[in-house]
C-alpha cells in the first residue's frame, strides 16, 4: 500500500472519529452547558458552606436571561439551604396537570487531601470529567437547566407546565424537599416528578450497550434506631452474668442471624423476569424462577447470596455503629448500637420495629428512632412517563429494553411520594459499574454521559409535554 493511500485511509478514520467528538459538542447549548456544570461542581455546595443559595441565585440569573419571567423563578430560603422552582408555562392543549422535574443542588463533602485532583475544580481527563458532583447530581442539574433553556430559546410552548424543584439538602436532612412537597405545594402541585437523580443503565466494563435502561419507581424507606442495654454497673474486680456490653451482643447476634421474610411488589417481580430472561446461566433461572413463583424457597436463598440481589427482596437491618461502658475497670452501665433498617415498600416501620424486638426477645432493651423517616409506596405504571423516556432512550440507544426498579437507597422521589405525587426516576445516567463513585473519592463521569444527558432531556420534555 502506497504512503499516500495510508494517509487517506488514516485521515478517514481521524475524520470519522472526530464526526463523533464533534457531533457531541455541536449540541446547540452545549457550551452554555459546560460553563453551568462546571460553575455548579466549583461551588462547593456542602452542608455548612452556605452555597447552595448562591447556586441557586446563579442558576436563577441563568433563568430569567433565558427569558423566564421573574415571578416564574423562585429562589426558596428553607434555614441554612435553599430551593429552586421555575415554572415553564404551557398553554394548557393537553389538558394535563403539570409535570414536576426533581435534582439537588448539594452534594456529599469530598477532601483535597483524598482526592487525587481537586474535587472542586472541573477536570476533563482520559474521556472523563471528574470532579464531586459530576455526577450527582450536577450531572442531571445541568442536564435539565439546558433543557428548559434551549426548549425556551426555540420558543416552544408546552402542552401542560413543567415544573423544574431543585431540593439543596437532599444528601443530608431533605427538609427542603419536605418543604417543596408541603410549604411550597401550590408550586410544585403536579401529576409526577422526573427525577434526574436517578435512572440510567450499566455500560458493559468492554464497552458497547447495556442490556437495559433502569427506571427508579419505587425505593425502600430509610430508618435508624438505636439499641441500648442498661445495667446498674459496678467494679470490674466482682462480675456479674448481667452485662450491659453482653446483653447488648447478644442481641445483635440474633439480628445478625435473622432474615426479614421475603416481599415483593409489581416492580421487583418485573425487575426478576426481565434481567433473568437476559442472564445467562444458572442465575438467570433462578430469577425466572422466583418472579413467576416468590414464595419458592429455594430461589429467594439462591438470590440472598448477592447482597444487591437480596436487598430487593426483603426488609435488611444492620448494626453499623457502637458505644459501651465508661471505664476500663468499671462494669458498663450501658451499651449501644446503631441499626440501620431499609424497610421494604409497604411493610411499615412500626412492624419492622415490632419484629426486631422479637427477634432479640430482650424486653429490657430500648430502641430509639433516629430522625423521622418518610414511608413511601411504589410509584404505578405511567404510560405517559413510559412513551416519553422511549423517545428518550432512543436517541442513545434504540430499543433498549425499559426495566423499573426499586432502589435501596433515598432520593427526593420519596417526598414526592409521600405526598401523593408518584416519582420516576429517569436520568441518562450512562456508565461502567467501575466508574460509579457517587458519594466516593474521585467521581467522574463520561463525557460522552454529559453530553447525551443534553439530548435526554430536551427530549424527554419535548416528549412528555408535547401536543400531538
Ligand atoms: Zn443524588
Amino acid at each position: 500500500m502506497s504512503s499516500v493511500n495510508k494517509f487517506l485511509i488514516y485521515l478517514s478514520f481521524y475524520l470519522f472519529w472526530n464526526s463523533f467528538t464533534l457531533a457531541d459538542r455541536a449540541i446547540p447549548f452545549s457550551e452554555k452547558a459546560l460553563e453551568i456544570y462546571k460553575t455548579a461542581v466549583e461551588m462547593r455546595t456542602v452542608e455548612g458552606f452556605n452555597q447552595v443559595p448562591r447556586l441557586a441565585r446563579y442558576l436563577k440569573s441563568e433563568f430569567i436571561s433565558g427569558g423566564f419571567a421573574e415571578r416564574d423563578v423562585r429562589v426558596l430560603d428553607i434555614d441554612s439551604t435553599a430551593a429552586l422552582v421555575v415554572r415553564y408555562r404551557g398553554d394548557g392543549s393537553l389538558g394535563k396537570k403539570a409535570v414536576c422535574i426533581s435534582a439537588h443542588m448539594d452534594v456529599v463533602d469530598a477532601h483535597r487531601s483524598d482526592w487525587e485532583r481537586d474535587p472542586f475544580k472541573l477536570i476533563e481527563e482520559d474521556g472523563y470529567f471528574f470532579g464531586r458532583g459530576t455526577s450527582d447530581n450536577k450531572l442531571g442539574l445541568t442536564a435539565v437547566t439546558i433543557a428548559f433553556l434551549r426548549l425556551k430559546s426555540e420558543g416552544w410552548v408546552p402542552g401542560r407546565d413543567l415544573i423544574i424543584a431543585f431540593s439543596g439538602d437532599e444528601e443530608t436532612s431533605m427538609n427542603s424537599t419536605k418543604a417543596l412537597v408541603n410549604q411550597y405545594r401550590h408550586l410544585t402541585e403536579s401529576e409526577f416528578v422526573l427525577n434526574a437523580d436517578a435512572g440510567g443503565a450499566i455500560i458493559p466494563e468492554s464497552g458497547g450497550t447495556p442490556s437495559n435502561f433502569y427506571m427508579q419507581a419505587a425505593e425502600k424507606t430509610y430508618v435508624t434506631w438505636e439499641m441500648t442495654a442498661r445495667n446498674p454497673g459496678g467494679h470490674s474486680s466482682l462480675p456479674r452474668s448481667d452485662n450491659a456490653i453482653y446483653d447488648l451482643a447478644t442481641a445483635l447476634g440474633k439480628i445478625q442471624r435473622f432474615t426479614f421474610p421475603v416481599r415483593y411488589n409489581d416492580i421487583t417481580l418485573e425487575y426478576f423476569k426481565k434481567t433473568g430472561q437476559q442472564m445467562k446461566g444458572e442465575i438467570g433461572k433462578v430469577m425466572q424462577t422466583f418472579a413467576s413463583d416468590p414464595y419458592d424457597g429455594k430461589s429467594s436463598g439462591i438470590l440472598r447470596m448477592s447482597p444487591r440481589l437480596s436487598a430487593m427482596l426483603s426488609t435488611t437491618c444492620v448494626a453499623t455503629m457502637l458505644r459501651a461502658g465508661h471505664a476500663e475497670n468499671a462494669l458498663p452501665q450501658s451499651a449501644t448500637a446503631t441499626i440501620n433498617c431499609r424497610v421494604f415498600p409497604g411493610s411499615g416501620i412500626d412492624a419492622t420495629l415490632e419484629q426486631l424486638k422479637v427477634v432479640i426477645d430482650n424486653p429490657n432493651i430500648e430502641f430509639k428512632m433516629l430522625d423521622q423517616p418518610t414511608e413511601s409506596n411504589a410509584s404505578p405504571r405511567n404510560l405517559d412517563v413510559i412513551k416519553a423516556l422511549r423517545v428518550a432512550v432512543d436517541t442513545k440507544y434504540p430499543d433498549l429494553e425499559i426495566i423499573s426498579v426499586m432502589s435501596s437507597y433515598g432520593t427526593d422521589g420519596m417526598h414526592f411520594r409521600a405526598a401523593g405525587i408518584p416519582s420516576y426516576g429517569v436520568s441518562a445516567n450512562y456508565g461502567k459499574a467501575s466508574d460509579d463513585f457517587a458519594h466516593g473519592l474521585n467521581e467522574r463521569v463520561l463525557v460522552e454521559t454529559f453530553y447525551d444527558n443534553l439530548t435526554h432531556w430536551y427530549v424527554l420534555l419535548r416528549a412528555v409535554a408535547g401536543k400531538y
